[in-house]
């Protein structure tokens, strides 16, 4: 991507890392060289240590055999005989030079350089080879002690007399001891140079070192003697001293009891690392030590190395980074130098498009006034480019949205931006809708106002004619008479049409937070699912379905629903349309249609039957009748017989006459020609009489007939239609006691809440309970052997059924198959005067 910056970034990065390096080597060698200067002065105190223990053991061992000489000599015993002799008085000539014979060879030793003979008052009286007259201190102060000393002594080194150099005298006392005589008879002082070998044994250094040095030291009241000669100061030994409370200096240490290898400052001034040890026998102590400088020299050198590696690898890494940045930038100023030919390219080319670009471009000042147009504009707007320019925004405005133009200028100039849109004017006064993008610029620190306008008339008019479209589609909608509904694709509602809200009994607002699926009843949701997908899958168009809709107070609808699908111009789907009419009045007319029409088959199976009955019926009787009235006019018939068919014909007749009867009643019934005549009726005495012909019919010892007046006589004087109410009692006497073969037939009546209960109960067959409906129907019979054997044409509870609604009644009956039947139904009990 090409980098909008003007100068490439600060690589903190790298110096970040640079810095790292860096850090990190300076901190390697440093501690490199810790761990080296540690290493390197553990090695050095163990070298030292180990000197000091060996130059400790030769000096001791040196003084050991410096003792043996004294006793090898103190045990001489012809050497002590002389020695004895001569200085008991006798100086004999062979004597002395037997003496000095024996000095010479002890002299030969060449450590031992002179030795002094002193009696035992410590006057000196003898001596080999030269005549030192020196009294030294051991000598004059010959104690008591001295004169009782059995063995050699060595003194301390001590410069004497006038002897250059300093020395020690090993002190040998002469005994008499071949006498058996412990007596002390005098003294040998053989005075030891220590440059011979002591000196020596203390400088020697088991290798080359530039600054390594022993040293002998010893305490003399608060002062240190440096007892031998000083690598580093000629001819001070025995005469530099130095302070024991020093704390620095390792000799001081060394008298101050401290052993072992300590870093101090030597008698110079110099660093050092030093090695103390107290030499046994003596008060002599050895210090062995060696500068700081000659220790680290190597490391030192090593360090200096290391120094210059680091600074090469820190330059090193510096020059690397410094490379990867001056690519990076050498890379950044050339994308910049191409980035700016293209820019240059798109330029021309930006400029080329803006000459002919389909919008109108304006550039204006602060005080809307054109300072540049683009050719568009000088076509759009019917002016020359030049008239365009230094011309004011408002004189290209339609009057009429001239007054939004300041506002609009202010939203600019507050937020940088803007987009609206307004109306411009052309040059003839006519107008044109144009939408504004516009920018505030700054060019070279001034602020301008860039404008694009575009014309819109086009998409104006297409937006007029959209929502004319659109709002023609809406009343289509809203006030279509068939109830519609637009849903999501999860079923939930987006809009309704009035005629849907009003099927529901919803209003708009509560349909939109319900699914097409909530008052769809259950029973139907699972089919219209499956349907559903279908239907998106595209294996149907349409989807027709008639359902039951619930309405928002409860009640349930019959609805015939057309749903299809609204797919956007990417033929994903959008909404589901449903269109749905309330179909129930169509459904409840069906299914009356449907039960009325099953009525009439059945009425119509009912009639044949009826056909069949009556036919029956009336050819029994007036089969009868004919047969019996010819056998009437056969002259030999006898006069009993011919009672007896007369008797005969007589049933017969009447027998017609009652379905004729039944029949006509039936057909005023259905034509609705029955009319009611009320008057007086005596209700007791009708009964009566009733009861007298039914008993009178009935063997009494096969079946009783028995009534129940359920009011007293005078009480019992009622109004209704007495022909209907007794036809009604007749008929279901009759019934009763055509099915039941033996027991007991009870009716009568009784008064109950105002009206008056009639019942006529037998103990015969009984009516199953499905059955207790249907009897009541026109030309039903229950089919069993008693109704085939008495016949009849099922009308007989039907008149009856229907004589009691005239009469203001209801009919019902209670009965148990093979037990019994309970008829019972009511009339209004209305006494005379009260009609
Ligand atoms: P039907 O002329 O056949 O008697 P109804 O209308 O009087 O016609 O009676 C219809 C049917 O009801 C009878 O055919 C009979 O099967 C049944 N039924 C009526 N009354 C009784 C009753 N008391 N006991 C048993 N069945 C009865």
């Amino acid at each position: 991507m090409i980098s909008h910056r003007q100068k490439p970034v600060t690589p903190w990065p790298l110096i970040v890392l640079f810095v790292v390096i860096s850090a990190s080597s300076i901190l390697l060698g440093y501690l490199y060289y810790k761990s080296q200067k540690k290493r390197l002065l553990n090695d050095k105190s163990l070298e030292l240590s180990a000197i000091a223990d060996l130059k400790v053991k030769q000096i001791a061992q040196w003084r050991n055999e410096r003792i043996s000489d004294a006793v090898l000599i103190g045990e001489n015993t012809p050497f002590l005989k002389l020695l004895s002799e001569y200085l008991h008085g006798t100086n004999d000539k062979i004597l002395r030079s037997d003496i000095i014979a024996n000095m010479k060879s002890i002299t030969s030793r060449a450590e031992y350089k002179n030795i002094l003979l002193i009696d035992s008052t410590g006057i000196i009286r003898g001596y080999y080879p030269n005549q030192d007259t020196l009294i030294f201190k051991y000598i004059n102060l010959l104690s008591p002690d001295l004169v009782k000393l059995k063995s050699g002594f060595l003194t301390d080194l001590h410069k004497a007399g006038n002897i250059s150099y300093s020395h020690l005298e090993l002190i040998i006392p002469l005994l008499n001891a071949w006498r058996k005589d412990s007596t002390v008879f005098g003294f040998l002082a053989i005075r030891i140079d220590p440059n011979e070998t002591l000196y020596p044994l203390v400088q020697m250094w088991p290798v080359p070192s530039k600054t390594a040095e022993s040293l002998l030291i010893r305490l003399e009241g608060e002062e240190i003697i440096y007892l031998n000669e000083l690598r580093f100061k000629k001819n001070s030994e025995l005469i530099l001293q130095k302070s024991a409370s020093e704390e620095k200096l390792p000799a001081a240490m060394a008298v101050r009891g401290i052993e072992g290898t300590v870093d101090g400052v030597d008698y110079r001034g110099a660093s050092v690392v030093a090695a103390m040890k107290k030499v046994p026998g003596s008060s002599w102590y050895m210090i062995a030590k060696i500068d700081h400088n000659e220790v680290f020299s190597v490391l030192n050198e090593q360090m200096t190395m290391i120094i210059i590696i680091i600074i090469l690898f820190i330059l090193t890494v510096g020059l690397l980074l410094g490379i990867l940045e001056w690519n990076e930038n050498v890379r950044f100023y050339r994308e910049k130098y191409e980035a700016e030919l293209d820019h240059l390219a798109l330029r021309k080319h930006f400029d080329y498009i803006l000459k002919y670009a389909n919008d109108i471009i304006f550039l204006t000042d602060r005080n809307m006034v054109i300072i540049e147009a683009n050719d568009r504009a000088a076509e759009a707007y019917q002016r020359d480019r030049k008239e365009l320019i230094g011309l004011s925004l408002s004189k290209i405005r339609a009057p009429d949205a001239l007054k939004e133009l300041e506002n609009e200028s202010r939203i600019l100039d507050e937020k940088g931006f803007a987009t609206y849109e307004t109306v411009h004017v052309r040059k003839d006064g006519t107008t044109m809708p144009v939408e504004i993008s516009a920018r505030k610029v700054e060019i070279e620190g001034v602020k301008y106002f860039q404008s694009i306008c575009r014309d819109i008339t086009e998409r104006k008019s297409a937006e007029e004619i959209l929502r004319e479209s659109e709002e023609r589609f809406r009343k289509i909608f809203e006030e279509s008479p068939i109830s519609i509904v637009m849903t999501g694709k999860d079923l939930g509602i987006i809009r309704a049409n009035s005629a849907f809200c009003k099927m529901l009994g919803y209003k708009e607002d509560e349909l939109k937070t319900i699914t097409l699926r909530d008052f769809t009843h259950p029973d139907y949701v699972a089919g219209d699912d499956v349907s559903l997908l279908r239907l998106v899958a595209e294996e149907i168009p349409v989807y027709h379905t008639e359902n039951r809709y619930t309405r928002k107070d409860g009640s349930v609808i019959w609805g015939s629903a057309t749903i299809s699908i609204i797919r956007n111009n990417n033929d994903e789907i959008q909404y589901f349309l449903a269109m749905i009419e309330d179909i129930t009045l169509r459904k409840i007319a069906e299914s009356e249609l449907i039960a009325a029409k099953e009525k009439a088959e059945e009425s119509d199976r009912l009639k044949t039957a009826f056909l069949h009955n009556v036919s029956h019926e009336i050819r029994t009787p007036m089969n009868a009748i004919i047969g019996f009235s010819a056998l009437l006019n056969e002259p030999d018939t006898p006069e009993s017989d011919r009672h007896q068919f007369i008797d005969i014909i007589f049933q017969s007749g009447s027998q017609l006459l009652s379905i004729i009867n039944d029949i006509v009643d039936v057909a005023n019934i259905e034509s609705g020609q029955v009319k009611l005549n009320i008057k007086e009726m005596n209700l007791n005495s009708s009964l009566r009489i009733l009861d007298e012909q039914f008993s009178y019919k009935e063997k009494p010892d096969i079946i009783s007939i028995n009534l129940d007046t359920g009011l007293p006589d005078e009480k019992a004087v009622i109004m209704t239609d007495s022909t209907k109410l007794i036809q009604i009692l007749s008929n279901l006497i009759n019934n009763a006691s055509k099915f039941t073969r033996k027991g007991r037939i009870d009716f009568g009546y009784a008064l109950k809440d105002g009206n008056l209960e009639f019942f006529v109960k037998d103990t015969g067959i009984g009516i199953p309970p499905e059955h207790h409906e249907k009897i009541f129907e026109r030309f039903f019979q229950v089919d069993n052997l008693v109704s085939r054997k008495f016949g009849g044409t099922g009308l007989g509870l039907s008149i009856c059924k229907a004589y009691v609604e005239l009469l203001g009644g209801k009919i019902w009956l209670t009965s148990n198959p093979g037990k019994g039947t309970d008829f019972r139904f009511t009339i209004p009990y209305v006494l005379p005067g009260k009609v």
